[in-house]
Formats: structure tokens, sequence, C-alpha cells
């Protein structure tokens, strides 16, 4: 008896059902029709065991599908013309950080100054730069947890999860600076752009009626009146004082 009768089906390796095949063909030429039989059962449990092979069309088609799943996500969740996030995942956001996630929360509402002028004046394209650029120079800075996303119109919103008052009004107030402080007027001569803002924080957000938001809309419309270009706020430990930067 030669070497290739000895071995079972179960020696061989490695596990490859071509290989029990001509295993089975050798056998089966010699008239061992049980070792045959032996190799060609492992065989068809080997091929069962592995998944079919996927048609590269079939795979094409996934991959286009999966493509198409992430960027449909990514535009339900950021503002097409600032690339900011949208209100949708804003709002969705706000549950989670004044339910599941409840912690120190600061909200800045944010609105550029007298922006009808700027589409008055240079027309509602610069009026979209401008949008793009004040969004970009809002997301600058933002601490590890924080986010920006656009309210609607030409609100923002400035998220502040997780930060002291204190930070909070540092990273509003630069915000502000920055913008006012940004060389618009390269953009087209005679631009200039600036933001009001209305920064409210909680030291244990619980408003699932939104009363933050309102807040900050609140203290929003005391920075507008008292000249713009300025962040409001309420004193701490005196509540009842708003006080401005700069
Ligand atoms: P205030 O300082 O009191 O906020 O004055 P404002 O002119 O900024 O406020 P107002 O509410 O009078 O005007 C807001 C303007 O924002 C009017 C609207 O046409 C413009 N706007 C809102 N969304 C967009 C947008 O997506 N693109 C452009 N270009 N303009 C927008
Ligand atoms: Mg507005
Ligand atoms: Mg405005």
């Amino acid at each position: 008896m030669t070497e290739v009768e000895t071995v079972s089906a179960k020696q061989v390796v490695p596990e490859d059902a071509a290989v029990h095949e001509s295993m089975a063909d050798v056998l089966a030429s010699r008239g061992d029709w049980r070792g045959a039989y032996e190799h060609l059962r492992a065989a068809i449990e080997l091929q069962r065991a592995q998944p079919p092979p996927v048609p590269d069309q079939f795979r094409r088609e996934v991959d286009r599908l999966r493509r198409e799943r992430a960027k449909a996500l990514e535009e339900s969740l950021l503002d097409a013309v600032t690339t900011v996030y949208n209100r949708r995942y804003l709002d969705r956001r706000l549950d989670d950080l004044c339910g599941a996630e409840r912690g120190s929360l600061a909200v800045a509402l944010v609105d550029i100054d007298l922006f009808k002028n700027v589409n008055d004046t240079f027309g509602h394209l610069a009026g979209d730069q401008v949008l793009r650029r004040v969004a970009m120079l809002l997301r600058e800075g933002l601490p590890q947890l924080g986010f920006c996303a656009r309210y609607g119109g030409e609100e923002f919103m400035l998220v502040l999860p997780a930060v002291q008052q204190a930070d909070a009004v540092r990273v509003a107030e630069r915000a502000r600076a920055r913008i006012a402080e940004h060389p618009w007027s390269t953009l087209w001569p005679g631009l200039s752009v600036t933001i009001s803002a209305g920064l409210a924080y909680e030291a244990e957000s619980a408003f699932g009626d939104r009363r933050q938001v309102l807040e900050a809309d609140h203290l929003l419309y005391a920075a507008k009146r008292a000249g713009r270009n300025r962040v409001a706020y309420r004193g701490w430990p005196d509540s009842s004082v708003i006080e401005y930067c700069p």
C-alpha cells in the first residue's frame, strides 16, 4: 500500500476542498471507494462551510449603496450652505444633553449683526459667502465636546457641554472678537461683519422645554439692544444682572 492510500480524509492539510477532490480521484482510480468517498464528503463539507463567492458586480453595488447611505446621513445632519451641523442635529443633541447625558451646559445663540444690509449692499451670493466664513470662524477654537450648528437664517448656536461658565464666556467672546477682527474687506471692499451672542449657562442642564434656548434668545436681544458686537450673559452669583463682553 502506498503512502497516499494510508492518508485518511481528516489528515489532509491544508483543509482545501480541491485537495480532497484530488485525493478522492487518486483513491478511486485505485479502487479504494471507501477512501474516495471520505475525501469527497470532506470536500463537500468544506464547500458548504465557505460563504459563496460574491460576484464583482454585486460587490460594486453594495459599495455604491454604502457610499450613498454615508452621504445621505451626512446631508441629513449638515447644513448645505455652511457645512456646520443643521437644526435637526442640534435638536437631537440638545435632547441628549438634557436627558441621558445631563451635566453642565452652555449654549450661545449667535446672530450676525445687520446681515440684511450685507445682502442689500453686496448681494445674496456675498451674503452666503459671509455665512460660510462666519461658520468657519465660529467653529475655530471650540472645546473638545463643543460644536457649532446653524440655528436658522443668519443665526448659529455654539453648544458647549461640560465647561465652567467663565470658560464658556471666554469661548464666545473669542469667537466674537475673531469675527470682528477678520479682514472682511479683502472679500469685498467696504464689507465688515460682527456678531452678537446670548450665552445661557446651566450647571445641570435639564430644560426639557428648551428653557435654556429661550434664555439664550433673551440674552441675544439684550446684546443687540446694548449696541451689537457683544456677548451677553447672566452674572454670577447675581443672575438678575446681565453682563456684557467686551
Ligand atoms: P440684526 O442685527 O437685528 O440681527 O439685523 P439683521 O439685518 O441681521 O436681521 P434681519 O432679521 O432684519 O435680517 C436677517 C437677514 O438674513 C434677512 C435674510 O434675507 C438673511 N438671510 C437669512 N438666511 C440667509 C441665507 O441663507 N443666505 C443669505 N444670503 N441671507 C440670508
Ligand atoms: Mg436673526
Ligand atoms: Mg441678524
